[in-house]
């Protein structure tokens, strides 16, 4: 199933995965705490513990938002020379909120992912033996 593909009541991917909405109802029940999912859904019951995202994204992401905050620094000290402190007001907090911001977005995209597509341990294998 694609995006154009979607039944009725499911949210677009993109919004999805930005608010933590549940990929069944469209209700905000992703997320417990700010990078933790929720046990199941809390409106329609989806057990969000069978999804198994795991930590790919953490890596990777980490490595680009580093990647951009670097040049960010670089760009700003070239230019403005400020204090360290500056550095450590502007780079550490944004810092953060950039990795945290873009673990959510990306864990729950892949968790909707895994939704829309069935996608699952085995799933392979249980549909070779169905043929
Ligand atoms: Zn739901």
């Amino acid at each position: 199933m694609n995006d154009t593909q979607q039944t009725k009541g499911q949210p677009d991917l993109f919004p999805a995965a930005l608010f933590g909405l549940c990929p069944r109802c469209g209700q905000k029940t992703m997320f417990a705490s700010v990078t933790r999912f929720a046990d199941r859904c809390r409106a329609c019951g989806l057990d969000y513990d069978r999804f198994n995202v795991g930590d790919g994204p953490a890596a990777f992401l980490t490595l680009i938002v580093g990647g951009v905050i670097l040049a960010l620094a670089l760009l700003v000290e070239l230019n403005l020379d400020p204090p360290l402190w500056v550095h450590i007001l502007l780079w550490v907090p944004l810092t953060v909120a950039s990795v945290v911001g873009a673990l959510r977005v990306s864990k729950a995209m892949l968790l909707i992912l895994e939704h829309r597509n069935q996608a699952g341990e085995g799933s392979i294998d249980r549909d070779e033996a169905d043929q």
